[in-house]
């Protein structure tokens, strides 16, 4: 017989959410079935409040590398069922701590109890008395204390009526919630640092995030094209099926150039870029914009110029990383594996034909008179027939 791990998965905000909650679950267990897809012999179950997953061992890595990707995943532990045998449960604990003290002079551990079978004749700080005092008889020496409130290894005991299990430390997730329950949105996604990361939130927070890129190839090559669809893969990754638009935006962008005040350009490219991105929302029932605007981070992002630019859309605007610094942006985008990506150089199209004075305190009404210069409807209809649509997942 194939040696099992049991896994609990502890779930998030889902929990505060009353009647809703069972859908936020069923959301959350359909996203885990889907990540954990290509593993064989796995079986779950989800009584109140919690997921377990009783999984063969040698799985266990694989499973727990997919499980740390899962937005709405609070924490998971894996653990191993055995007879409710103190010794047993002990040497188990003394196995798992060893090797956390090889590298560190003193460990502060704890046990915890937890018992649905009430009938077992120990009650649950007596059994974290037993198997701890037996853990600490053989680690103490090697400095080993115990701490219940600062515990930086936490042996958790489930007893339940036909099984224990012995959970090995918690394992932080991302937290937030499943993606799907919240619906689905549009990130004006470049090649930079920000916008991954500000889709990332998004994800986080429910929603399933697609993606719409504006190239400008025969001035920039394919370099861009090539980063963003490297990103939108590291981004779906935390959610599947996501899908990429790359609409070209040389002519839009030639169009502002000849014809549009200097000052003005990087504004003009913008409102196009979010009539553009408004347009392909509605076609296709997405409830919101997103980008990696972060205020004042560039002259492009003051007040003033940030209204000037989504006031073109009724649709509601989001910019996850508005009140972030660059450095914790960074910070983010590295744990999520973007940032790597995001620093190879690359122009975006919005620094093509850039304004030696980019205006950064605009108004609407210039901004207005130049766009009559322009058929910015056509280019924005002509841009949109041209638009190349990527099913994400597909991407190898
Ligand atoms: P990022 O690092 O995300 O590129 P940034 O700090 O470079 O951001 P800007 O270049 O001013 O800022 O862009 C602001 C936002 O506008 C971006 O975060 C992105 O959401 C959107 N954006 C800019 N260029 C493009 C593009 N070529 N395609 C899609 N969205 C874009
Ligand atoms: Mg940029």
């Amino acid at each position: 017989m194939t040696e099992r791990k049991t896994v609990l998965i502890r779930y998030d905000e889902i929990g505060l959410k009353g009647r809703n909650r069972k859908y936020f679950e069923k959301c959350l267990l359909k996203n885990i079935k889907r990540a954990l897809s290509g593993l064989d012999d796995i079986h779950y179950s989800s009584p109140r409040g919690r997921i377990f997953l009783d999984i063969p061992s040698s799985i266990a890595p694989k499973c727990s590398a997919s499980l740390k990707a899962i937005p709405g995943v609070a924490s998971f532990s894996i653990g191993v069922s055995m007879s409710t045998d103190f010794d047993a449960i002990a040497a188990l604990g003394v196995q798992w701590i060893e090797p956390k003290l090889e590298p560190v002079e003193t460990l502060k551990f704890c046990v915890k109890t937890r018992r649905s079978e009430k009938s077992f004749p120990k009650t649950s700080p007596e059994v974290n008395f037993e198997v701890g005092s037996r853990i600490m008889t053989a680690l103490s020496p090697r400095g080993l204390t115990v701490n219940i409130k600062e515990a930086e290894f936490v042996l958790e005991i489930e007893i339940g009526r036909s099984e224990t299990v012995v959970f090995d430390n918690r394992v932080p997730g991302l937290c937030g919630l499943p993606v799907g329950s919240s619906g689905n949105v549009l990130c004006l996604l470049s090649g930079g640092i920000d916008s991954p990361v500000s889709a990332f939130m998004m994800a986080c927070r429910g929603c399933r995030v697609h993606f719409v890129f504006f190239d400008n190839q025969p001035f920039l090559g394919r370099g861009g094209y090539d980063k963003v669809l490297s990103l939108a893969k590291k981004i779906n990754h935390f959610q599947t099926r996501g899908t990429l638009y790359v609409v070209p935006f040389e002519e839009m962008q030639g169009a502002i150039r000849d014809h549009c005040t200097e000052e003005n350009r990087v504004v003009l490219y913008r409102r196009m870029m979010y009539r553009i991105a408004e347009e392909i929302a509605n076609r296709h029932g997405y409830l919101a914009l997103i980008n990696g605007e972060s205020l004042g981070q560039v002259a492009s992002q003051t007040l003033e110029n940030l209204a000037a630019v989504s006031c073109v859309t009724p649709l509601s605007v989001f910019r996850p990383l508005i009140g972030m610094n660059k450095e914790s942006i960074i910070t983010k985008a590295k744990e999520i594996g973007t940032y790597e990506v995001s620093i190879e150089p690359q122009p975006d199209c919005c620094s093509v034909f850039m304004p030696k004075n980019p205006v950064t305190r605009s108004k609407i009404p210039f901004l207005e008179r130049d766009e009559e210069k322009i058929p910015w409807e056509e280019l924005r209809d002509n841009a949109l027939a041209q638009m190349e649509v990527i099913k994400v997942d597909d991407l190898s």
